[in-house]
């Protein structure tokens, strides 16, 4: 009996990198593949307390099902957190709670994607925005970047040819997986762009707290006078992943999409892990916990730049991120950055994620991403010192 699949399951892959990522799990593997938080700054203790506060003061409220949009004081709190870090000016009815903001990436797919219609994103671009878009059938275009971020003049050019782009997918701060974040002017000419065809954008955000030198930069959102931009923000890199509190703040038009989708997928956002969230907000000072995970995850970076500087051979460059937390290394052309993880970094021990799964159409073989935000700096600069021979070796067949 053959099983019949929908056809959209066809594009839904993801596994060819799972499969490697199987073999970085290893125990005696230096892996920069991940992309998470370390564990040791998590906030444990003051979760302890905050939920036992939740559940003492207000626990048949935190037990029970809450509003689709999700819970009023932790939507105030993330409202009044991206008016002062991000120059928005948004009101807590403006956001929605998400389970993650990996699920407000879902939701876009399937709030503007027919099969075939047209997504814009960067070149490379997230993978899990990528796969999440696939399964309604879209085509990529993926619009040429430089050290800052997406090409403007490409932009238009794209726009002016193609009138299937349904919305552009775009990360300006940080970006997964390139590190780069786009620069003030390049952030202006984007939103005339945008402004003029009067296309969606998502503004994916997760990083941009995490900002470890030079000045913070408005958000796209902040510059958004028609409500075209959807920010997606999430706790997840400046508290914890495991809480999966996400969220969309959009035009009352677009978040009423939203909401429905929201109701039909899962009706809300765990109640109690907003609850606990908001309460965190209230009696702990979230600055200075943001301010620790600058400190530690800059020295990381550092210590990495450090060493590739060392080790690198000569036609390897890699990218300088001021916040987030990836660096992107460009090969040499011609050397395949999958091949060299199995024949040559995984024998020696470390690993990282080829970059061409972060090309939504493919290519760019000598790319790969590494991360620094998840390891002591003894093993980061025994890593790197190991890449560089495995690099080497490759370099020199
Ligand atoms: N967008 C980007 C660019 C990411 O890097 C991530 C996490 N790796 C996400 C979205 C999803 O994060 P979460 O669902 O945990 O909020």
């Amino acid at each position: 009996m053959a099983i019949r699949f929908a056809e959209r399951t066809n594009n839904m892959e993801g596994s060819a990198i799972r499969e490697l990522l199987k073999l970085t799990q290893r125990p005696e593997v230096i892996s920069f593949a991940g992309g998470m938080p370390a564990p040791e700054l998590f906030p444990v203790d003051a979760m302890i307390d905050v939920s036992r506060q939740v559940l003492e003061e207000n626990g048949r409220v935190a037990m029970q099902y809450t509003t689709t949009e999700g819970y009023a004081p932790l939507r105030e709190h993330l409202a009044k957190r991206m008016n002062d870090k991000l120059n928005t000016n948004v009101v807590a009815d403006d956001l929605l709670i998400t389970n993650g903001s990996q699920q407000c990436l879902d939701f876009i797919g399937k709030i503007f994607l027919d099969k075939d219609d047209i997504v814009l994103c960067e070149s490379p671009s997230y993978l899990g925005a990528i796969n999440a878009f696939n399964a309604y059938q879209p085509k990529f275009i993926d619009v040429p970047t430089d050290e800052n971020g997406m090409i403007m003049e490409e932009l238009e050019k794209i726009l002016e040819e193609n009138d299937r782009v349904k919305f552009i997918y775009v990360i300006p701060d940080f970006q997964n997986p390139s590190g780069r974040t786009w620069p003030l002017e390049r952030r202006k000419k984007f939103m005339e762009i945008v402004n003029k065809y009067e296309i969606p954008v998502a503004e994916d955000n997760p990083y941009g707290e995490l900002r470890y030198e030079g000045e913070y930069l408005p958000s796209l959102k902040s510059m958004d006078t028609k409500g075209l931009v959807m920010f997606l923000g999430t706790l997840s890199k400046v508290l914890s992943p495991g809480y999966r509190i996400g969220w969309v703040a959009a035009a009352p038009e677009i978040l009423a999409k939203f909401n429905v989708i929201k109701q039909a997928a899962d009706l809300q956002a765990s109640t109690i892990s907003q609850m606990e969230m908001a309460k965190f907000f209230d009696v702990y000072d979230v600055d200075a916990h943001v301010e620790k995970l600058r400190e530690v995850y800059g020295h990381r970076r550092t210590v990495m730049l450090d060493a590739m500087k060392e080790h690198f051979p000569e036609g390897v460059t890699y990218t300088y991120p001021n916040g987030g937390l990836f660096t992107w290394v460009i090969l040499p052309e011609g050397i395949d950055a999958s091949v060299l993880q199995k024949e040559k970094a995984l024998p020696h021990n470390v690993a990282f994620v080829p970059g061409e799964p972060f090309f939504p159409n493919g290519g760019h073989a000598n790319t790969f991403r590494m991360n620094y935000s998840n390891m002591p700096d003894d093993k980061i600069k025994e890593g790197i010192r190991l890449l560089g021979l495995a690099i080497k070796e490759a370099i020199d067949e």
